[in-house]
Order: C-alpha cells, then sequence, then structure tokens
C-alpha cells in the first residue's frame, strides 16, 4: 500500500498557546506536516526551543521541531499553502489577506474575520455547509487561496450543544453564564496574582462575540450569503481559575417546549459530516451525555476524544426558560487548535484545498 506525503503546512503564531497545540496535534497527523513556524519578530531567527515556552506535557516536546528556525511573520516568508493561524486579531487582520491573496488557504483562530459576509465560520459538524462561502470569497475577492475561520473558544463548545436542539425544535432565546480557563487569554495570559482564588466578572469583547457569532454559526446559507439564526442570546462571559476547559451554564427557550428525554434524545443521537466522512481529528461522538449529577468536570473530562468532544451535564427543567443544562469544552483543543486541524480536514475531503 502507497502512503501519500503529507501537506506542509505552517503554523503562525506557533510559540503561542494556541500554536504550541497546533503544532503538538500536527506532530502525528497523518495529513498535514508542520514544514514552517512562524512568529513575532522577537522570535524570527531563533530555534523553536530557545523562542518558545513550551508548555504541554505531551511527546513529543516542541513537536519533535525544536532546532527549527521561526521565521518572520510575513506573507513572502511563508511558502505552505495551508497555513493555520494563532495570531492575534491585530496581526491577522493584515496578514491572513495577504497570504490568502497569494493562494495560501488560511484556518484561522483570529477574531479579525469572522464576521465578515464572505468568510465561513465554521464548525464541520454544526454547518458544513457553510464551506460554500469560500467559493463566493475567491470569485469576490479574486483569491485562489482564502480565510477559513472557527469561531471564538466559547462561541464553538456552545455551538455545538446548540446545533441538535435548533436543527430538531428551534431555539427562541438562550442565556449562557460561562465560566472561562485563564488559557483562553493565551500565554504567560491573565496575571497569577488576579486569577488565582479568584473569579473575574469581565473579559473584553467575549459577551458581544458569543452574542454575534452563534447566530452566524446556527444560520442557513442562501443565495450567496448566512441568513442568520432567528435565536436572541445573551451571554455572560467569566474567567476562573481552571487552567484548560471552559464551562457554560445554558439555560434555553425551545419551540414546542419538547419535554426534557426528547431534548435529551436530540443531543444524543447528534452526528455531524466529519463523522460521516470519519476525519481523522472528529471524536466518535461529538456529544457525551453525562448521567453523574457532578459532572462534567474540567479536570476529569477535558482531554477525551483528544480535547475534540464537548461534554453536556445536569440536563434538567428550567423555571424561566423550559431546559437547561451544564457544558463543558475543551477552549484550545475544540475551541481553537483542534477546531482549525478539522475545518481544513474537510476542505481537504471536498477538495478545496490549493494545489
Ligand atoms: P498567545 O499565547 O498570546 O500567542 C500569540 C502568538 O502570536 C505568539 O506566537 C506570538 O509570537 C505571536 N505574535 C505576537 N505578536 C506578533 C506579531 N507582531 N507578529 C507576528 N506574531 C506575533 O495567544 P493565543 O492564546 O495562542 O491566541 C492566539 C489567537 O487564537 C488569538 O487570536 C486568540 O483570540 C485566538 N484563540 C485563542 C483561544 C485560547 O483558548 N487560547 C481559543 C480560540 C481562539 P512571539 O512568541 O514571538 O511573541
Amino acid at each position: 500500500m502507497t502512503t501519500r506525503p503529507r501537506i506542509p503546512v505552517a503554523v503562525l503564531g506557533a510559540t503561542g498557546a494556541v500554536g504550541q497545540r497546533f503544532v503538538s496535534r500536527l506532530a502525528s497527523h497523518p495529513w498535514f506536516e508542520v514544514a514552517e513556524l512562524v512568529a513575532s519578530d522577537r522570535s524570527a531567527g531563533r530555534r523553536y526551543d530557545e523562542a518558545c515556552a513550551w508548555r504541554l506535557s505531551k511527546l513529543p516536546a516542541f513537536g519533535g521541531l525544536g532546532a527549527r528556525e521561526v521565521l518572520p511573520c510575513r506573507a513572502e516568508a511563508v511558502r505552505s499553502k495551508v497555513v493555520f493561524s494563532a495570531l492575534d486579531a491585530s496581526i491577522a487582520a493584515e496578514i491572513e489577506p495577504a497570504l490568502a491573496r497569494v493562494g495560501a488557504l488560511v484556518f484561522s483562530n483570529a477574531s479579525a474575520h469572522r464576521m465578515e459576509p464572505d468568510v465561513p465560520l465554521l464548525v464541520p459538524e454544526v454547518n458544513s455547509s457553510h464551506l460554500s462561502l469560500l467559493d463566493v470569497q475567491r470569485r469576490k475577492r479574486g483569491w485562489s487561496g482564502g480565510i477559513v475561520c472557527n469561531p471564538n473558544c466559547t462561541t464553538t463548545v456552545l455551538a455545538m450543544a446548540l446545533a441538535p436542539l435548533e436543527q430538531r425544535f428551534g431555539i427562541v432565546r438562550a442565556f449562557i453564564a460561562t465560566m472561562q480557563a485563564v488559557s483562553g487569554a493565551g500565554y504567560p495570559g491573565v496575571a497569577s496574582l488576579d486569577a488565582l482564588g479568584n473569579v473575574l466578572p469581565f473579559i473584553r469583547g467575549e459577551e458581544e462575540k458569543v452574542e454575534a457569532e452563534i447566530r452566524k454559526l446556527l444560520g442557513h446559507f442562501v443565495g450567496e450569503a448566512i441568513e442568520p439564526a432567528a435565536l436572541v442570546a445573551s451571554a455572560m462571559c467569566h474567567r476562573v481559575p481552571v487552567i484548560d476547559g471552559h464551562c457554560e451554564a445554558v439555560s434555553l427557550e425551545l419551540r414546542g417546549a419538547p419535554r426534557l428525554v426528547e431534548v435529551q434524545a436530540a443531543l444524543e443521537a447528534w452526528r455531524g459530516v466529519p463523522q460521516e466522512l470519519a476525519l481523522p481529528s472528529a471524536p466518535e461522538a461529538p456529544l457525551v451525555l453525562h448521567a453523574m449529577e457532578d459532572r462534567p468536570q474540567p479536570r476529569l473530562d477535558v482531554d477525551r476524544d483528544g480535547g475534540m468532544s464537548v461534554h453536556v451535564g445536569r440536563l434538567r427543567p428550567c423555571a424561566l426558560l423550559g431546559t437547561k443544562f451544564f457544558l463543558l469544552g475543551n477552549n484550545v483543543e475544540r475551541g481553537a487548535a483542534g477546531a482549525s486541524v478539522l475545518n481544513a480536514e474537510l476542505c481537504l475531503r471536498r477538495g478545496l484545498l490549493p494545489a
């Protein structure tokens, strides 16, 4: 049996919290191979193991690329046609379109381009049909490459739990209170004196992102654009002293006021395109339902399925909106690096990667 050579990819922001996840995840990926490590001018020209404060216990350290030279973050320095971006939005705003213009397909974690009308905001289980926007984008902008975004980490894991209920019943209103891990703020992120033994009741821009992105994610591709879902969402976002794993307490008003057993059945039965295609990063079941009253918990559940499944527990009636539950998702895997890699896997299977 012949094995196809792996596709060379670049990781932008390779020294950061999400960048390290990319490098680690791709070290053993069957289809993609990290060819280029890119970071700021502070890191460019240095060995990866000197420039990067590696913070993952999974081996190999530095994804086995410790001796590799870090490249500067400029379009002319990057040769790979598949690019994973873990840059801050302000930097992504410039470099991602510059790379797309010269033929790279950029899988971005940054917020810079997520809400642009011709940019797919993709969670493959939730809205794989939105990938059709890539053709629209390429045609309108005259690009051979493109930009495909994954949502904010909080919204991604929320969308995974809401999608089956939107599809089966329709959601009228959603109320979400989050407890978000410190790794969501990058590295070194929140100062330990602020984070330890404390709760921070404000994460700049987060509530607005959740409320806007969820409507695009659950919306429908009609004509050449996304018609946002009708639901009204209210999010309250908080930082808590957890390392990895965002938790969310969710209350929902569902159309037709279904019984809890119907809601549970819809969540349990839900599968998506990644499961049908058996994509390498897809979990067997995208949602894991917990029956124990004290689960899910970040410490016990966050790394199951390589951090790619979302956990739902404490499904029960809500006196205000009808249905409520607790969810947990891995912000740095399903919410960031794993999400982009899954998006790239879907694009490869759909024949959308640049030649
Ligand atoms: P981070 O730990 O602060 O890492 C930032 C990365 O960007 C580093 O590699 C850094 O390189 C590089 N960088 C900084 N300034 C640069 C510049 N001027 N030019 C080129 N590269 C530069 O951040 P992060 O948490 O990994 O987040 C990265 C992106 O993912 C952000 O847009 C964030 O919103 C998004 N995101 C994060 C999460 C999460 O859970 N952490 C989840 C979803 C999405 P140096 O080391 O050289 O400075």
